[in-house]
């Protein structure tokens, strides 16, 4: 799909791995290739080239370094046994540059030998730097159709990805954009190719970026022998498995209202922390999901009883206080609203019972409608 070239150094002594990339940079009032920049001009006297320059550099080294390692093991390198950092190593130099960027002071779609001054965003120089350090090929699918008239082979499904990638849509992925272990590939392949004694392993170092989501929503089933509904309110905290986001586990807290229908209309206030591992299925409108897990906590029955009737005495029921337990299953879908944030729907089940030894433990069966968002 695309013909780059990407430079790894490995220094032996210092057992670190090093991808050098010099920037220079020209500023621009017209886009040299009559292509990119398009849009509406600025003032070139209110540009400071020295600092967007430095932006531009500073944004590639603090996005690209302490990502990736390469681990050697079964050889007496004196690099074995230990994490070897990828690092990057980009830097202004107009003298002696790799690439030259046209800083052109007009907005428009830029590359990666264009900056259109009106339109950079902070992910611009990350994504870029993908092309220009690592080789890399686009992941997002062209929408410009005179793009796709110049180069068809762009409107190739196949190279469309969804998994956060920074190399896909960075916007749409908003700061869950990251590299993955292929944009790196070629790094383990040097390292293979250079130590052959050596086994070589890529390791993901990068900090894991955590998710946050709300939900609420209304359910129905059963509580303790009757017909009840719920109304549920909570939150979770996302922390990712693996860098495309398939796989997390979620820890959060809910808070639910039970209450039968009929007979004694029994009244519940659950509060608890739930723990679970969700799946999801990634797509560029709307991503899939399903989780499962658990959550324990404290529940309240609230004062209520049943009206004597037909001889019969009536009967009170709380309060009191007691531990419980349940088990959730549920799927839903996100729909993507940009930024790697969207708006959840979820159906679920789940099973609970007070965890006590009182001679009528509470317990409930609901399904549910969670509505949410997640950022
Ligand atoms: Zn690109």
């Amino acid at each position: 799909m695309s013909d780059m070239t990407a430079v790894v150094d490995f220094n032996t002594a210092t057992c670190e791995i090093t991808i050098p990339y010099r920037f220079g940079f020209e500023l621009e009032a017209d886009d040299p290739s009559g292509y990119s920049c398009q849009g509406t001009a600025l003032d070139p006297a209110q540009v400071n080239l020295g600092q967007i320059a430095k932006d531009y550099v500073d944004a590639v080294n603090a996005a690209m370094n302490d990502q990736f390692a390469i681990r050697l093991g079964d050889c007496d390198h004196g690099c074995a046994g230990q994490n070897i950092p990828i690092k990057i190593s980009a830097s202004h130099d107009d003298l002696d540059p790799d690439r030259v960027i046209s800083v052109v002071t007009r907005s428009g779609r830029g590359d990666a030998s264009t900056l259109c001054l009106g339109s950079a965003d902070p992910g611009f120089p990350v994504h870029e730097a993908g092309h220009q350090l690592l080789g890399r090929g686009d992941e997002y699918p062209e929408r410009d159709a005179d793009t796709l008239a110049d180069v068809p082979r762009w409107g190739r499904r196949e190279r469309v990805r969804n998994d956060y990638n920074v190399m896909g849509s960075h916007h749409r992925f908003g700061r869950f954009a990251a590299f993955h272990e292929r944009d790196f590939r070629h790094v383990l392949t040097f390292m293979r190719a250079a130590m052959p004694d050596c086994e070589a392993e890529l390791r993901s170092v990068g900090d894991v970026v955590l998710d946050y989501r709300i939900f609420a929503g209304i359910g129905g089933g059963y509580l303790s022998g009757a017909g009840g509904y719920a109304g549920t309110a909570g939150f979770d905290i996302g922390f990712p498995l693996s860098r495309d986001r398939e796989w997390s586990v979620l820890l959060g807290a809910q808070a639910d209202f039970l209450s039968q229908i009929m007979p004694a209309q029994r009244q519940f206030v659950l509060t608890g922390m739930r723990l679970g591992f969700e799946r999801r299925f990634l797509g560029t409108e709307v991503t899939g999901r399903v989780f499962g897990g658990g959550r324990i906590g404290v529940l309240h029955e609230l004062e209520s009883s049943t009206r004597p009737s037909f001889g019969t005495p009536g009967t009170t029921f709380g309060p009191h206080t007691a531990a419980f337990g349940e088990a959730q299953l549920g799927g839903g879908i996100m729909r993507n609203l940009g930024s790697g944030g969207g708006l959840t729907a979820d159906l679920n089940i789940r099973a609970g019972s007070e965890l006590s030894d009182r001679h009528d433990p509470a317990y409930w069966v609901n399904f549910g409608v969670m509505l949410g968002g997640q950022f």
